[in-house]
């Protein structure tokens, strides 16, 4: 996909996420990867719900920022998870309220944080590891993120959000989607008791589908 068309796709994505109340404020981000090595990314203080395809940020393979308003404070989080994981075409980073409640919650497993409560969910996210709370804008958090980008495209930042990676943008979306409404059915789960798919099943989707 071209440059233009790329930048018009990530606003559409920023608008369809911020009107179905996924990002809110300023919070949230986006990154693509470009055919010349280079990314898209979304900028600094915009609203998801109102980028402009011409203002968004251009990275060059250095990580410059070569035309469009300057990108994301959060870029770091973006640029861990390409440099961690080959093959890796976009991120998504979200604030999304259900995903963020389940990232405060005390007792749950920080090596993987939510249930396999659907056959999508195991197919589109997979293990959930929990990120350590670590201040915005803290260079400490990439690197508390590195280790597990290996091995996983989607964490949770604990008290923050999820930063998930995808082959395309479309997959990136996708999975943070189904992470968020799957947050949204451990929640109205809580305290209920649960028959989440078996490890044998979850294993068995990993197989046909991973
Ligand atoms: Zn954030």
């Amino acid at each position: 996909m071209n440059e233009t068309r790329l930048r018009e796709r990530i606003a559409r994505v920023g608008e369809s996420l911020f009107r179905r109340g996924l990002t809110f404020g300023s919070s949230g981000n986006i990154s693509v990867r470009c055919d010349d090595g280079g990314w898209l990314m979304t900028p600094t203080g915009s609203s998801l719900g109102e980028l402009d395809p011409a203002r968004i940020s251009k990275l060059d393979r250095d990580g410059r920022c070569v035309a469009g308003d300057p990108p994301t404070k959060e870029r770091f989080l973006h640029q861990v998870m390409y440099a961690e994981r080959a093959g890796t075409n976009a991120v998504v980073h979200l604030h999304s309220t259900h995903s963020v409640a389940v990232s405060i919650l005390a007792d749950v497993d920080p090596l993987d944080v939510l249930p396999p409560l659907t056959a999508y969910y195991v197919m589109r996210v997979g293990a959930l590891p929990l990120v350590p709370y670590f201040a915005p804008g803290d260079k400490a958090l990439a690197e508390a993120v590195r280790p597990l980008a290996g091995k996983h495209h989607a964490v949770l930042l604990a008290n923050h959000g999820p930063v998930v990676a995808g082959d395309s943008l479309d997959d990136a979306l996708y999975a943070a989607e189904e992470l968020e409404e799957t947050a949204k059915l451990f929640l109205m789960l809580r305290g209920q008791p649960l028959r989440p798919l078996s490890a044998a099943q979850a294993a068995e989707l990993r197989r046909r589908f991973g």
